[in-house]
């Protein structure tokens, strides 16, 4: 049995299909000249890209905590404020308008986070391209900082509309429109999404802005959401005809692996800034480690 056929949880963005797709594709268009092993490790970037929903369980409870906010931001309880650039100052703005971080979300904090893990990752890789520890780092960042990214770009990730039309008397129309619209990638093959390249990608050095930027034009989708809903099948019926469904699916589908894609190519051209620490020997501890010796004294020795 496949997550696909299980009951829906609403705070699961996109199947297990939409996610894999979007890292798949995000992976797969990026420039030739970019690290072979990277595009090379494309199956396991996409494989990672689903473990963000697995680690929601209830076995997990302090990371099933952590984890469910990160997955989306509610941005019209912002209003008019700007987002502040790191987390903690959004924890205090959220204070200040009487909000739990939790119930707005995190997601672009934590999308710019793990790209940042990322950028020091790649920073590793040019100094040392042949460690293989450190292509493996690479390739699960980018593929857990993959779930959140395809997660921002389900339209309603980024709104209160989240699983129901809100009115403004508090009533809630079209319940469920969620799952419906998570399911819709598994109705179609990758190559039915993804067979033309996608725009020419971003690179971009203020990833939170881009990543704020983006969410707002996720938000913008969330109108035509609810006018599709109607003609949506139901989320376990595999068949998909409505051809504005198709195209709304394939164009949020490829926005994602766009959004992504971006993503890896800003932190690869940020790396080049970044310094590897100096006391960081990874040649000494990869390579060179031997039980018996004291790491430093070993390292005395062999500079001599
Ligand atoms: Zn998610």
């Amino acid at each position: 049995m496949t997550a696909t056929w299980m009951l829906p949880d609403t705070t699961q963005a996109w199947h297990d299909e939409g996610h894999y797709y979007a890292a798949m594709a995000a992976t797969q268009n990026l420039p030739d000249d970019f690290p072979a092993f990277f595009k090379d490790g494309v199956k396991t970037i996409a494989h990672l890209s689903i473990d963000p929903d697995v680690m929601k369980s209830r076995a997990t409870p302090q990371l099933t905590n952590l984890e469910s906010s990160e997955h989306y931001m509610d941005i019209e309880f912002i209003g008019n404020r700007k987002l502040p650039k790191t987390r903690y100052e959004f924890y205090k703005l959220c204070e200040e308008l009487d909000l739990s971080p939790t119930k707005v979300g995190t997601a672009p904090y934590a999308i710019t986070e793990w790209t940042q893990r990322l950028t020091t990752a790649f920073s590793e890789y040019r100094k040392s391209p042949d460690n293989p520890h450190i292509q493996m780092k690479c390739l699960i960042y980018a593929g857990i900082l993959s779930h959140y990214s395809a997660d921002m770009k389900m339209p309603l990730h980024t709104s209160i509309h989240h699983n129901g039309y809100v009115h403004e008397d508090g009533s809630i129309t079209q319940k469920g429109i969620h799952a419906k619209i998570d399911s819709l990638p598994s109705k179609l093959s990758f190559n039915q999404i993804f067979k033309e390249k996608l725009a020419p990608l971003a690179s971009e050095d203020d990833v939170f802005t881009f990543t704020v930027d983006e969410l707002h034009k996720s938000n913008s989708y969330v109108k035509q959401a609810y006018e599709l809903e109607p003609k949506m099948p139901a989320t376990r019926d595999l068949d998909l005809y409505d051809k504005d469904v198709i195209a709304f699916t394939v164009d949020r589908e490829r926005a994602a692996a766009w959004f992504t894609a971006s993503l890896y190519l800003s932190a690869w051209e940020n790396s080049k800034k970044m310094e590897v620490p100096f006391w960081l020997d990874r040649d000494l501890f990869d390579n060179q480690f031997d039980p018996d010796k004291v790491p430093d004294k070993q390292k005395a020795e062999s500079a001599k």
